[in-house]
């Protein structure tokens, strides 16, 4: 009779949990409204985490995108890795055995977009520093990176030559170089080319509103139902909210700084964004955030502009771009005005920049 009983509480108590997940299942069902037609995936590439997310009520063809955004994506981590074998990798070999390498359509046109923004932000950005990039180590996936800087003299030894966009010969699509330094790195425009293939391939699968968020670079697709996708602009000390954005059709949106991928020796701090004047870290702007109407532009300005320190707003307007805001090393905000009338929930007071004197 004992053990009838038990057996009795048991199955009670079975059927009681179940009856509680069941009802954890509907009342989540209920939260969710009726016309939400959100679609989150999520990816893992480039090092970061990459959310995709669609408004369709066409489940299958939100998921068929991604997964065609995900083998892209994966080819071309491999493929535009800066030093680790790979496509970039062999043109960049050949670049510096004096050979000239034919390059496809898009090898073309990201190498060839990538030297137009170092000619547009005035050699601030410059995507031929891999050479000094990696004598600072950062050619790593382990951050903060521990090792000490390197010497004064290796680093002026290779200032001696620094590889400029006229180091760069085109024949066609072919491209040669008579300067041994020079060494591709499209670190600071990769994420960049890649959310704006992503967006060609959600166009291509009919998907007209959908956000792609590259670790915090992003680029939107029409919207979120009635209401325009909205993001916010992350402290860089303590990725509280500064304050938010709403992101107009097809706008990318990129922040770049030295909070997450630094070296730190010796009680100091050096940021993986080099000035290619000094072969230095930056150290004056800790966080630039800019808004554009193509990601690769976006993010090649945001990596500019860190570089840029007081004349950031310079080689904004230099490079076309009307939305930028900068954080500098005293937590000091600064923004355009156009950017600052985009702000909303401002946790930050922000200036805009004075005129300076003297131009870049
Ligand atoms: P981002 O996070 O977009 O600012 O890109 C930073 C990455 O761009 C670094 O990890 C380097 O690979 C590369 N980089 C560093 N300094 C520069 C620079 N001045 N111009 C272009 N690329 C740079
Ligand atoms: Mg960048």
């Amino acid at each position: 009779m004992a053990r009838i009983l038990m057996l009795l509480r048991t199955i009670i108590n079975t059927i009681t949990k179940k009856a509680a997940i069941i009802l954890i299942f509907i009342m989540l069902a209920a939260c969710q409204p009726q016309d939400d037609l959100t679609n989150k995936r999520q990816l893992f590439v480039f090092g970061t985490v990459i959310d995709v997310v669609i408004w369709s009520d066409d489940e299958a063809r939100a998921s068929e995108a991604v997964s065609v955004i995900s083998e892209r994506f994966n080819e071309m981590h491999t493929q535009w890795h800066a030093w680790k074998p790979g496509r970039l990798q062999s043109i960049n070999k050949q670049l510096q055995g004096g050979q000239a390498v034919k390059l496809t359509v898009e090898e073309s046109k990201v190498l060839k977009s990538s030297l137009k923004f170092s000619q547009l932000s005035q050699g601030h950005f410059n995507p031929l520093m891999g050479a000094v990039i990696n004598l600072w180590g950062f050619h790593n996936d382990e951050y903060p990176i521990t090792t000490p800087p390197p010497t004064l003299e290796s680093i002026n030894s290779l200032l001696e030559s620094a590889p400029q966009v006229s180091d760069i010969h085109w024949s066609d699509n072919e491209i040669s170089s008579g300067n041994p330094n020079v060494w591709f790195d499209l670190g600071g425009i990769a994420k960049g080319y890649a959310v704006d293939v992503a967006v060609e391939i959600l166009q291509q699968h009919g998907i007209q509103h959908a956000i792609i968020n590259a670790g915090g670079d992003l680029r939107a697709l029409g919207q979120k139902g009635e209401t325009p996708w909205t993001i916010a602009i992350q402290s860089p000390k303590n990725w509280q909210p500064l304050a938010l954005i709403k992101v107009n059709e097809n706008e990318a949106i990129f922040t770049s700084g030295n909070y997450q991928r630094y070296k730190a020796f010796d009680g100091k701090r050096y940021a993986h964004i080099i000035d290619p004047l000094t072969y230095y870290p930056v150290s004056e702007i800790v966080s630039a955030t800019v808004i554009a109407k193509d990601g690769m532009l976006a993010d090649a300005a945001a990596t500019a502009l860190v570089v840029a320190g007081k004349k950031w707003h310079l080689v904004a307007e230099q490079m076309g771009i009307a939305e930028a805001l900068v954080v500098d090393a005293d937590n000091r905000c600064f923004a355009t005005q156009a950017m600052r009338v985009r702000l909303s929930d401002r946790r930050i007071t922000c200036e805009t920049p004075k005129p300076l004197t003297g131009g870049l």
